[in-house]
This record gives C-alpha cells, structure tokens and sequence, in this order.
C-alpha cells in the first residue's frame, strides 16, 4: 500500500462514475476528495444567475472576467464523513449545480481560458498537500502533470446515459432520457475538442473502462495497484 501521500489524477468523460470513485478512494486512504467539475459548475451557475451566458450559450467574455474577480467558491465539510458542499459566494448551492440547466452550460463556461485560469489556481493550492484525489477532465494533463497516479475512466455512453438518467430519477427529478444520452455526448464533444487543457488520456494514465465492473470491483482494480506500487 502507498507509504506517503500522494496526487491521485481521474480523469475521463462524463458520468462515468469518477466521483463515486474517487471518493471511496479517498475515504480508504485517509486523502481529501476534490470535486473539479463542481468548481466550473459553480461558475456556470454564476454566470447563468448574471445572464453573462445567452440560452444560445453566447458569453460575454469581458462580464465574465469581471465576475471572476469578486467570485468566491469554497467546499464546506458537513461533518458527514469528509463529505463536502459547494458553496457559492456563501450561499449552498450543492444540488443547484447538479441541475440539467448548469449541465447544459457548464462545457461552454470551462471551456473560457479565463475561467479555467480562475480554477486551476484553487485545484493548484489543494494539490500542495499531496494526500489529495482529484477528478475532473485535464487534471493528469494540464494541472498535475507530474501527479503520482493517473486513471482515465471511460465507459459505453448508453450505460453512462442509463447511470445518470438513474442518479437523476432517485433525486426527484423526471429527466428524458434522450436528452440525457445528447447532453453527454455534447459535453464529451466540447471537453474533448476545445483549444485549453481538452479531456485527453495522459500518456501514462492507466485506464479504466468499467461499463461493466461493479464498484466493488473497481476498488479491489485500483487496490490491487496501489499495492503493487
Ligand atoms: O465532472 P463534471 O461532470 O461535474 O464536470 C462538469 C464539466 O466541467 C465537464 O463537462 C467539463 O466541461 C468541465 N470540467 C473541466 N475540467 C475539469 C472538470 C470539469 O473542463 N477538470
């Protein structure tokens, strides 16, 4: 098992179970979990509350610098076993950013260098810690290059779709599954098509395809790794 702390990159496409990972690693191994993608969610939010982002999904590049400067995103623990909340200028807005509206957004937004700046400076100060597992599109590439392991997650679209269709229907809500299927495969189009940082496997990530592994499974994969390691 690993003997000092270290970064742990996941990167990959979207609902592909990254997070529920990512945090089931970091609570076997005592590390912090940090959620990336709630940080340009957050912003989204932000812009969308602005109206800086059009239904057509124009933005105003110079209002969203201009946000930027005064925005505030912080993680909250709960108290709940290293559980954490995103708040927003002070205000919770954990479920808020989970939204289909913020999905729809939130590539367009991360996809700004401006903003992809503004949060890699925070990503930058949680990593000098070590003991950290981030997930996220661009965190083995260009924010921890030289993080100590790296895994792209990838997994069949119709399984990703169904998983988040699922996630979706247990919070209440009645989402249309085609939909679903077309907002994930837009965000995996523009994550992997824009100029910065663009979701790429690292050359040395290890991959983990699990379309068809349980959680369990997933732990005893990189368990076995670390092991080794
Ligand atoms: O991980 P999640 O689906 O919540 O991320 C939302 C969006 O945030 C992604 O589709 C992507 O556009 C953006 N993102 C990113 N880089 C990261 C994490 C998320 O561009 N490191």
């Amino acid at each position: 098992m690993q003997k000092s702390n270290i970064i742990i990159a996941i990167d990959g496409y979207s609902s592909t179970g990254k997070s529920t990972f990512a945090k089931l690693i970091a609570a076997k191994l005592g590390y912090i979990y940090i959620d990336t993608g709630a940080l340009y969610r957050a912003v989204t939010l932000s812009a969308i509350d602005h109206r800086i982002i059009s239904e057509n999904n124009t933005i105003d590049n110079s209002a969203l610098e201009k946000l930027l400067e005064k925005t505030v995103i912080e993680f909250r623990t709960t108290g709940e076993n290293g559980k954490s909340e995103t708040y927003l200028d002070g205000k919770n807005v954990e479920s808020q950013i989970r939204r289909l509206e913020v999905s729809n957004k939130v590539s367009y937004i991360a996809a700004i260098p401006a903003v992809r700046n503004f949060v890699d400076s925070m990503l930058k100060g949680y990593g000098e810690k070590k003991g950290v597992v981030m997930d996220g599109r661009d965190i083995g590439t260009a924010v921890f290059p030289n993080a100590e392991l790296k895994i792209f997650m990838t997994a069949d679209p119709q399984i990703r779709a169904e998983r988040r269709l699922q996630e979706m229907i247990q919070k209440g809500e009645n989402p249309d599954r085609d939909e679903v299927l077309k907002n994930l495969l837009e965000r995996d189009y523009i994550d992997t098509h824009r100029e910065v940082a663009p979701l790429t496997q690292a050359k040395d990530a290890i991959v983990l395809d699990n379309s068809h592994m349980t959680l369990d499974e997933q732990m005893n994969w990189i368990l076995d790794i670390l092991h080794k390691r």
